[in-house]
């Protein structure tokens, strides 16, 4: 799946919990459902690949609104921070 840089909205992945707050908004209102798999935001959680961690990955799918920036809103733990513009 595409993904793009969103300039609106800075990423800090390590603070992410996982929450999943940002996806069922997302989801909620652009497809009227709370499903993440529907959202244009991808939280991959941490993970050990062998005895390699492999650290969290938060993005945006090519779907995501250009001027929107409603996950950053709902993101209570900073890892997603509204930085202004479009
Ligand atoms: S900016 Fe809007 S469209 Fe893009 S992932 Fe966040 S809530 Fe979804
Ligand atoms: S709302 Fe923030 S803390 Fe929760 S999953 Fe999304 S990026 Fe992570």
């Amino acid at each position: 799946m595409s993904h793009f840089t969103k300039q609106n909205i800075r990423i800090n992945s390590k603070k992410c919990a996982q929450c999943l707050s940002c996806m069922l908004i997302c989801s909620f209102i652009h497809s009227k459902s709370f499903n993440p798999s529907r959202a244009y935001i991808q939280i991959r959680p941490g993970h050990f690949e062998g005895s390699s961690w492999i650290p969290t990955e938060i993005r945006f799918l090519e779907r995501c609104k250009p001027n929107c920036r409603l996950c950053a809103q709902y993101c209570a733990y900073g890892a997603l921070e509204y930085i202004g513009g479009k």
